[in-house]
Parts: structure tokens; sequence; C-alpha cells
């Protein structure tokens, strides 16, 4: 069977892809003793932390003139974190940041839409959310970004410089990376799977290729004492990390493309592929959703090997 953006879509309306995620926030930079309970604000540094939920890691800043939020995931949770936010903040906040299209980061974004000012996005974002919600049949469901960028965009926050850049194809056609240059936290949506197998959306513009070398690039401009945010995370690995985490999801994406090539070289089957159980290598990768496999995560690399050539 075919791994089609409907399926995806089905999956990430329904909640199932957060559903198999129990509680990652206690398992991240959040344990011990910032460690908070499972659904609150976990601060990691500077007015710069995370609300876990359910769906894509919230992403959020507050300081004394204002705040930003980064991905809405579902109504419910989207509802909690604003209340948990009104707590800290001045509301209408600044600006929410949509990392990508997907509903588990978007689908919050109707709750948000009076209390900030601004909802930003990568240039293609409103028609891959558009598309996916015409699939779904849930167009009327959707509050779009209405500010859109390229490259890059910014805003100051108090003293707080906060830069959303997109580098390209990799997770879908349209993601991008959310720095908190003081605090020096950057956000990166679903472009980091920690210790999971990640989606990679083709027919929303995906590239295993892009995205390895988006990797790179982002360890390289940040240095070590970056925290990064991650969409997902194992439960043992959590949903905050360091630039390690980030150049061993390159090395995973790296392995599995690497394998798809040499199975297209040597005239294998996309079948042939999707028979590998595990990835010499990445023994504690887990499947976030019974339909987010290694065996997806080959066809992905396998389409992509042909296409390749
Ligand atoms: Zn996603």
């Amino acid at each position: 069977m075919d791994w089609t953006r409907r399926d995806f879509v089905k999956l990430s309306s329904a909640g199932l892809l957060a559903a198999a995620l129990p509680a990652p926030a206690l398992h991240g930079l959040g344990s011990g003793p910032r460690m908070r309970e499972a659904r609150g604000l976990d601060e990691l540094r500077r007015g710069v932390g995370t609300f876990s939920g359910r769906g894509g890691t919230i992403g959020w800043l507050v300081n004394v003139d204002g705040c930003v939020v980064v991905d809405s995931q579902f109504p419910d949770t989207a509802q909690e974190c604003l209340e948990a936010l009104e707590s800290r903040a001045a509301l209408p906040a600044d600006v929410l940041i949509n990392t990508h299209h997907h509903g588990d980061h978007t689908a919050g974004n109707g709750v948000f839409r009076s209390a900030v000012r601004e909802i930003v996005a990568h240039s293609r974002v409103p028609e891959l959310q558009r598309e996916a919600a015409r699939e779904a049949g849930t167009e009327e469901d959707q509050t779009y970004a209405e500010s859109t960028f390229e490259e890059s965009w910014s805003v100051e926050v108090g003293d707080e410089t906060v830069r959303a850049s997109h580098y390209g194809p990799a997770h879908t056609g349209g993601d991008c990376t959310v720095h908190f240059e003081r605090a020096n936290v950057v956000h990166m949506g679903d472009l980091v799977f920690n210790r999971l197998y990640p989606f990679i959306d083709r027919p929303g513009g995906a590239s295993i290729r892009g995205w390895i070398e988006l990797l790179e690039e982002v360890a390289r401009i940040h240095d070590d004492d970056t925290i990064y945010i991650f969409g997902h995370g194992h439960p043992d690995f959590g949903v905050t990390g360091t630039q390690d985490d980030l150049l061993f999801h390159r090395d995973f994406l790296t392995v599995a493309l690497e394998f798809a090539q040499a199975a297209v070289r040597d005239g294998r089957t996309q079948e042939d592929v999707r028979r590998l159980e595990e990835m010499p290598g990445f023994p504690d990768h887990a499947a976030p959703a019974p339909q987010l496999t290694l065996a997806r995560v080959l066809e992905a690399a396998f389409e992509e090997a042909l296409e390749e050539g």
C-alpha cells in the first residue's frame, strides 16, 4: 500500500500520532529540578520554553515586552497552552509561527487566532495546508498564516530576536526553524523526530537529501550551547536536546537514503527494501504511530533514490 498524504492527514487529524507518544515532557531537558507537570509550560532558558500537550511540541517566549508561540497542536491542547500562557504573559501575543502545515502543528491555530496579532509561516504552508484539508474534508476547520516569507523572517520582542528560517525542502516543502537568538534556543518543528521513525511527506514536497543538508547546516551555524526543541521525541530521549541529537538524526536519514540507493543500484525492489526490520546502528528508534514505521521511511527513501537515478 502506498503511503499517501491522505493516510497522514487521517493520522494527524485523528491525533493518533500524538497519542502514541506518552508524556514526552517528562523525558527531555525538563526532567529533574526543572520538571513541571506534563502539560505545563517548561522553561528552558531566558523566557523560552516548551508545552507538550498532544501533537507537535509547542515552543514559546514570554518576556516583559511580549509573547511568541511556535506551533499550535490541536484545539483542546491549544486552549490549555493559551490558558497557561495567559497566566504569565500580557496577550495578545506578538506572533504565532507555524513550523510547517501538518495538522498536529496547525489545528490549534483557530484557538490562538484572537490571542495573537499575526500568524506567520513559510510561503508554501497555506497552500499545503489547504490541499491537505481539501483531501481530509476539514477545510472549514482551518486557520491559515496570513503573513508568509520565503527565506527568513524576524521580529524583536523586548530584548529577544526571534528569527524563522527556511532552508529548502526537507520534512515537507515548507518547513522553518525558529531561533530565539539571545536565549540560544532553536525550535526545529518536525525537522527532528528524536529517535523516532520520521514522517517523510513526499506529496508535501519532502526531500531526504535536503533534510540531511539542512541538519548539517543548522548544526554548523549554531553552537555547543544551543538547546533544540523537537516536534516529536521518543519518551526516553525527550523533545529537547543538543547538536548531537540533530547529527544523530542526520546520520539516520543518511543511512536510510544510502541503503535505498544501494538497493536501486542492485536492482532490488521497494518490497525488498521494506523488509528491513531494524536499521543497523539505530536500535533505539521507535515508531511514533503504527503507520510511522521504518518500512515507510525506506519506501520514501527508495522513491527518492529512484528519482535521483
Ligand atoms: Zn510534521
